[in-house]
């Protein structure tokens, strides 16, 4: 159905030495793995839960036609905007495709059902917008329900007014089934869902349609509530949503490598400092691999001296404040590294995202989503 092409092209042969690896592979083992979780839970009969496989964010940043290979098992596709939407059906997805917060704009309805998409709608606005744009005859809908979150999502009593409106749209054929969907606040903490599914619950009682309610964290620590269909998206990737529990420990695996290349060697003297601002400074005699890896390519510059990494094959540590292009790393021990030696900032080899971004005082979802334009993604089996 797609192509495993290189979604830049052929490298030139004289490229950077920087690019992602994008396992095609670990993204079906982690599909997997969900819908494992997801079966392990239900009743006896109960069908199993759908899966809409999250894209947002041109697929946390592994490039949305890097991905859409791997997760052809899956049962649709969520996105924010509807460029995602059309390189979806561009590459070759006929299945669903859910936009997660709707439309925008009146504009937006016509291209939006030329796409075959299904439309969230968390507000009145978004009501007007679809009449004002003519309606939707075959497209479904989310009425998204605010259950605590306050971000987006009607409010319980408002709900009546909603779905009359919307079954005005529907009784003129201008709107496909009404489907319902929340989003947790507190999935992957000690609070949990409980408070919010109650809300949820009161305000679809003895209403009918698909119901989602699940992203990476509720699916993994509430499978039994996660309803028709679920939204996970930090898991398929192999990074945790938990602070708490890595990915690794609950059987994923890093859908990215991101990697590099040992670009320059320096030898320091004791006393003598490395980087801008000098922010290692020696105490000893050591060698210093120099990285073709900065902020631009979106490695964090919060990274302190210290957060781990792979060089060789070895694990060490980086040095001091990243720059735009480069960053330094420690290579005491590791005497065969040289210029061209391999270097992995994070994934399946090398430390996980979720501990580069813990040394940098953030999460791997921003480190994943980060990966600057310019970093070439590779897709391997
Ligand atoms: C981003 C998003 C998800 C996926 O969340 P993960 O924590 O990455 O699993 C699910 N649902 C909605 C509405 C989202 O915006």
């Amino acid at each position: 159905m797609f192509r495993a092409v290189d979604a830049h092209g052929p490298f030139p042969r004289m490229s950077r030495p920087i690019s992602a690896l994008i396992s095609a592979t670990a993204l079906r083992h982690n599909l997997q793995r969900i819908r494992q979780t997801l079966d392990a839970a239900r009743a006896p009969g109960q069908a199993p839960a759908k899966t809409w496989s999250v894209i947002k964010a041109n697929a946390y940043g592994h490039h949305i036609e890097a991905v859409l290979d791997g997760l052809r098992q899956t049962d649709g596709f969520a996105m924010l905007e509807l460029d995602e939407a059309q390189r979806c059906r561009a590459a070759g997805w006929r299945g669903p495709i859910l936009l997660i917060e709707g439309v925008f704009e009146p504009g937006d309805v016509r291209e939006a059902v030329a796409l075959d998409t299904t439309l969230v709608l968390h507000g009145f606005h978004g009501i007007k917008v679809l009449e004002a744009g003519g309606g939707a005859p075959a497209t479904d809908v989310y009425v998204k329900l605010n259950t605590g979150m306050n971000r987006l999502g009607f409010r319980e009593e408002e709900l009546g007014q909603a779905l009359a409106r919307l079954q005005g749209l529907q009784d003129q054929g201008k709107l496909g089934r009404i489907g319902f969907m929340t989003h947790c606040a507190t999935a992957d903490g000690p609070q949990g869902i409980a408070d919010q599914l109650a809300h949820f619950q009161q305000a679809v009682q003895g209403r009918t349609g698909p119901v989602s309610v699940a992203n990476s964290a509720a699916c993994l620590r509430f499978p039994e509530q996660a309803g028709d269909w679920v939204r996970p998206g930090i898991a398929l990737y192999g990074a945790s949503p938990f602070t708490d529990q890595s990915a690794a420990s609950m059987g994923f695996r890093p859908v990215m490598t991101f990697r590099a290349e040992l670009i320059g060697v320096q030898t320091l003297k004791p006393g003598e400092g490395v980087g801008y601002g000098f922010g290692f400074v020696a105490e000893q005699a050591m060698r210093v691999g120099v990285v073709a890896c900065g902020y631009a390519d979106g490695y964090p510059r919060h990274a302190r001296t210290g957060t781990p990494i792979q060089v060789h094959g070895r694990r060490t540590r980086t040095l001091g404040t990243v720059s735009m292009d480069m960053l330094a790393v420690d290579l005491r021990g590791i005497p065969e590294a040289g210029i061209g030696s391999e270097v992995i900032l994070w994934g399946a080899a090398g430390p996980s995202v979720d501990e580069v971004a813990d040394a940098a005082g953030t999460i791997g979802y921003e480190l994943l989503t980060a990966v600057a334009p310019r970093v070439k993604r590779r897709i391997q089996e």
